[in-house]
């Protein structure tokens, strides 16, 4: 029986967390969860699995669901989610918030040789040098939850690192894949949040519209698979059956194929080395028929040459260009600016803030905060 500590556990990837471990009786049991303001969600989560403590981020939360909620142990403020991470009995860490809120709990789960299992994608992009270092010192397991990532991790179980040519982490290409990019300005955000093919949180929605969630996924799968940038690539594949591919030296080329639901990533990081029984999806492949490429468009999705650029730049460039796009996503989804405007936003960010070539952690705070100021800024 593995004790599961799921942060952001009201999410799309913290819903779908509890169905698999629900699904599991017998070898998962929830010992802490943690979210920002949805109480009565985490109500309900508290009701079902009976975790040991709880940490609700927003202050005046917290106090409300203590009085719902007496007899558990309740938690608030970044405080609570660090105490969690750093004091909590269980085997596994499972990171599911979103932004860069994730990285300090995340840190303290690596500090004590857990097992992390990681969705947020942001940790890694703006604190890959230091998080990857801390895995080894601490002799932490640090599994992707991110579709792309574990697939690739699948692909490369029992390969040599030596052997790969490169990684080819697969796109939808999102809701614009097909719209003309002299039209980005008159995006609805009804439109931005429609994803083809993937249900999840709004942050990561619109990050697929833009593509900029490709541009994350490939810093990110820089940092976990240590490759130089030049072998990481990134194609679109609308139908988002192939979660991702690696190609050998020999011109080999191995895929992991499922349909898409999050389900199975997250059940893989909780399992491995073991595969259990799937419950929920099964991939009918005479059904899904035809499987497409199409090499991606630079042009139209500035945000995903900003992240490649940004990686080859290295230092805290990363760090700018998340805290920017945190700002700049946050500001369209309440109106603020239009669809068009988030690279722009992002770009004069990068251009205008110096980047640390070796940050430190206190480095990397500072440039989040900083680089949040500015482009909360600008039009
Ligand atoms: P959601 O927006 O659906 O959920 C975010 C979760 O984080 C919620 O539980 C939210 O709580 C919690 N949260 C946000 N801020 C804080 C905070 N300051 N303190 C405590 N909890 C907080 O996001 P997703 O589930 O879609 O995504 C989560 C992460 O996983 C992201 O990094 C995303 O990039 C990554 N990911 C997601 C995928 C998906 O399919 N959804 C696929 C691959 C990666 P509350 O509800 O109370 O606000
Ligand atoms: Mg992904």
């Amino acid at each position: 029986m593995k004790k599961v500590a799921l942060l952001g556990s009201t999410g799309s990837i913290g819903v779908s967390t509890l169905d698999v471990i629900s699904a599991f009786p017998d070898k998962f049991k929830v010992v802490a969860l943690a979210a920002n303001s949805n109480i009565e969600l985490v109500k309900k989560q508290i009701e079902l699995f009976r975790p040991e403590i709880v940490s609700i981020s927003n202050h005046d939360s917290a106090s409300k669901l203590r009085e719902l909620c007496p007899d558990t142990r309740i938690l608030s403020g970044e405080e609570g989610l660090i105490e969690i991470a750093a004091t909590a009995d269980y085997d596994i860490f499972l990171g599911a918030m979103v932004g860069f809120s994730g990285l300090p709990p995340t840190i303290e789960a690596i500090k004590r040789g857990k097992r992390i299992a990681l969705a947020n994608k942001e940790t890694l992009v703006v604190a890959g040098s230091i998080i990857t270092r801390l895995v080894k010192q601490y002799n932490a397991e640090l599994i992707p939850v991110d579709s792309e990532h574990s697939a690739i991790f699948q692909c490369l179980i029992g390969e040599k690192t030596e052997f790969i040519r490169k990684l080819v982490l697969t796109a939808s290409g999102g809701p614009f894949l097909n719209r003309p990019k002299d039209s980005f300005s008159s995006i609805t955000l009804k439109e931005a949040l429609n994803h083809p093919n993937w249900k999840m949180g709004n942050k990561i929605t619109i990050d697929s519209a833009t593509m900029m969630n490709k541009g994350l996924e490939i810093i990110e799968a820089f940092w976990l698979f240590d490759l130089p940038a030049e072998k990481i690539s990134a194609v679109i594949h609308p139908q988002s059956v192939i979660h991702s591919m690696v190609e050998f030296c020999d011109g080999s080329i191995k895929a992991q194929l499922s349909n898409p639901d999050m389900k199975l990533p997250i059940q893989y990081a909780l399992a491995y080395p073991d595969r259990l029984n799937m419950r929920f999806t099964d991939t009918n492949l005479p059904l899904i028929q035809n499987l497409s490429f199409f090499e991606p468009d630079f042009d139209k999705f500035e945000c995903l040459k900003l992240a490649f650029d940004a990686l080859q730049t290295g230092g805290s460039s990363p760090c700018i260009l998340n805290a920017a796009n945190e700002v700049a996503v946050a500001r369209f989804l309440n109106g603020e600016i239009v669809f068009s405007a988030i690279p722009g936003i992002i770009k004069k960010s990068l251009d205008n803030l110096p980047a640390e070539t070796n940050p430190s952690l206190d480095d990397i705070i500072e440039c989040d905060r900083k680089t949040r100021s500015f482009a909360s800024q600008i039009f």
